[in-house]
């Protein structure tokens, strides 16, 4: 494939977003220098209960994601691996047990300090629930498991309302114990004022994916993956709010300036899966070089609706953000109409499934999806085996290879579509 010269765009908002981050990671580990607690919770959903508490949030796929982009990952996951974790089990997993097991000693960029409590959701997956319970048992902490039914095609009303409020009591459940871990009631109206503020957070969210949309793009694939941050352990907070109004005002002021990300936008793709974190940097050039913008990236997608919609009712709202279909769990069928709609709606050229062996919850039907789609759309698709976080899984050659041959072909067939 021919190189372009294109030109990227970077966003000025990227700066304090930057800075935000860094600034977070300091505040944990400071935490309990400042008496405060550390609560380990799954992304996704919940957040802003602990936050009631005045509890410090960490994500642990967050966390595992950020050594992967350290580049340090493939040696965690040898630290769990050695002790008997095997190599079949996620990479998020084995490099957040690695860390845990080194203790102070460990190799992430961030060294978080250790929970004082773990918080799982099984939203994503049931992993997160031995997971997280593994370092639990290890460091002798509480551990809260909210069990969260998937949501799947065949769900009625009635079965959605029951499965909202079998979460509703759970997470009402995991007040009392808080209260108890804590020594303070729940101030309701604190809770209220988190989950106003995620609620706004997410609605600017989701007002990006809508701007997205314009060709050429303000914003390339790559912009989500480090904004997805704000939709992760800092949602509820007001300077989060404060950086996402500025990147979805950024964002507007390109459109309406006529000012691309990319000087060169040739192809418009969709990116199944989760981004390779410690690859990144080599991927974007290659495939911004290119002219090549992974537009719709499903993995920071899937926030779009991760947030609570109404701050009014905030338990049974909070605890409804696990039931937003994720997209992981629909069936082939669903999950073939929502990007048949893509296609058309992001003006995609092409589909790229970059696949985790270990992840069951990416990896699930997308032989069928691809299929059913290409044939459906004439849009061409390849899958990608690699991993997130363990580089020992990835080869930039092989990437680099079928990416190459893939993307031929997405121009061959432009012309005929
Ligand atoms: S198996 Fe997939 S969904 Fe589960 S933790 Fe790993 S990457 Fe996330």
């Amino acid at each position: 494939m021919e190189e372009k010269k294109g030109k990227i765009n970077f966003l000025k908002s990227q700066g304090p977003l930057v800075k935000f981050q860094q600034e977070y990671w300091q505040e944990v580990r400071e935490a309990k220098e400042r008496g405060k607690k550390i609560c380990w919770m799954t992304t996704v959903a919940g957040h802003e209960l602990p936050q009631a508490f005045d509890l410090v949030v960490v994500s642990p796929d967050v966390h595992a994601a950020t050594c992967g982009a350290g580049k340090v990952g493939g040696r965690l996951c040898e630290v769990s691996e050695t002790e008997g974790y095997p190599i079949d089990v996620c990479s998020y997993p084995r490099v957040d047990i690695g860390s845990a097991l080194m203790g102070e000693e460990t190799l992430s960029p961030v060294k978080p300090p250790p929970a004082d409590i773990y918080f799982t959701v099984t939203n994503p997956c049931d992993t997160h629930a031995y997971w997280q319970q593994a370092i639990a048992r290890h460091l002798k902490v509480p551990q809260i498991v909210i069990d969260q039914p998937y949501y799947h095609d065949q769900w009625t009303a009635e079965d959605y309302r029951e499965a909202l409020d079998y979460l509703t009591k759970q997470f009402e459940e995991a007040t009392t114990f808080l209260e108890e871990f804590t020594g303070k009631r729940l101030d309701y109206d604190r809770l209220k004022e988190v989950a106003t503020e995620s609620y706004k957070t997410g609605e600017l969210w989701k007002e990006a994916w809508e701007l997205a949309k314009r060709v050429p793009a303000p914003l390339t694939g790559f912009d989500w993956l480090f904004f997805m941050f704000l939709m992760n352990p800092v949602r509820g907070r007001p300077e989060t709010t404060k950086i996402m109004e500025m990147f979805v005002q950024e964002l507007k002021e390109r459109i309406a300036q006529n000012i691309p990300a990319m000087t060169d936008e040739k192809t418009r793709i969709f990116w199944d899966g989760i981004f390779c974190f410690f690859a990144v940097g080599e991927q974007i050039s290659k495939l911004l070089s290119w002219g090549v913008n992974p537009i719709l990236a499903r993995y920071p997608c899937l926030w779009r609706d991760l947030y609570p919609k109404d701050p009014s009712n905030p338990m049974r709202s909070v605890a409804e953000v696990g039931l937003q279909p994720l997209g992981l769990w629909y069936g082939v069928r669903r999950k073939v109409e929502w990007l048949i709609e893509m296609v058309r709606e992001y003006s995609l050229d092409g589909l790229l499934f970059q696949t985790t062996k270990t992840c069951v919850s990416f990896r699930n039907s997308i032989y069928n999806v691809l299929e059913e789609t290409e044939k459906a759309t004439g849009v061409p698709g390849v899958i990608v085996e690699t991993d997130q976080v363990d580089e020992r899984a990835y080869s930039s050659a092989d990437f680099a290879a079928k990416l190459d041959a893939f993307l031929e072909i997405v121009e061959q067939r432009k012309g005929k579509r």
